[in-house]
């Protein structure tokens, strides 16, 4: 069984990634952002709390990630395996994490950790582009949809997410090396870190990952 966490700053590549795992291994994608950005969407006063949280770069408090995340990690699809991107993002997450997921028999056994230095960060961050209705990622620059501006998946207008601007990525870059980088040393010693080279074009790192993914399963 793979129970695994995506980690890595933002833009190195999580959400591509997890796309392709997602099929190929039939693991339930969970992502925090995306969920938030559900909530945010609903228009809800937690949601508009939220929203305001997320655009300006800033991590949603441990409490309710963790909340979030429990109810749907309960979920009977979760039971054959996990894949996790952008949760945990604490130490007190991953703590909590361990613990939660200990009760409920989903313990993490594989963190991958894609790095990816800050300057080629930013010029993907701001030049990316994203569907607003099945989450695909692409990009003006080197992932370009087969018609400009218009998912390849299904179809709709793509958008600029509102946090993907130099300022908001100064925060989350911030928040990242702040309190998301420490966590690899966390899974480290717990022997679960495996590292990739998020500068890789995606189809190179694709058949690295797939080679990891293959020896655990
Ligand atoms: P990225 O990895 O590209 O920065 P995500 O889509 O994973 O973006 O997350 C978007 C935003 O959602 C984050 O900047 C943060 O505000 C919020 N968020 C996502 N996951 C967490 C988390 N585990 N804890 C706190 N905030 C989170
Ligand atoms: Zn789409």
């Amino acid at each position: 069984m793979l129970n695994i966490i995506l980690m890595g700053p933002p833009g190195a590549g999580k959400g591509t990634h997890a796309a392709w795992i997602e099929r190929d291994y039939k693991l339930p994608h969970i992502s925090t952002g995306d969920m938030f950005r559900e909530a945010m969407a609903s228009g809800s006063p937690l949601g508009n709390k939220i929203k305001e949280i997320v655009n300006r770069g800033d991590l949603v408090n441990d409490e309710l990630t963790c909340a979030l995340v429990k109810e749907r990690l309960s979920k009977p699809d979760c039971a054959k395996g996990y894949l996790l991107d952008g949760f945990p993002r604490t130490i007190p997450q991953a703590e909590a994490w361990d613990k939660i997921a200990k009760e409920i028999g989903r313990e993490v056994n594989l963190v991958v950790n894609i790095s990816c230095p800050d300057d080629i960060l930013v010029t993907r961050i701001t030049t990316r582009r994203v569907c607003p209705k099945c989450g695909a990622s692409y990009n003006v620059l080197t992932l370009k949809p087969k018609k400009e501006g218009i998912c390849d998946t299904c179809g709709t207008p793509l958008i600029q997410r509102k946090d993907d601007n130099e300022a908001s990525f100064k925060v989350r870059l911030a928040n990242y090396y702040s309190s998301t980088a420490p966590l690899l040393d966390f899974y480290k010693k717990k022997g679960l870190l495996v590292d990739f080279d998020g500068t890789l074009a995606v189809d190179a790192l694709k058949v690295q990952l797939k080679k990891l993914l293959a020896s655990k399963r």
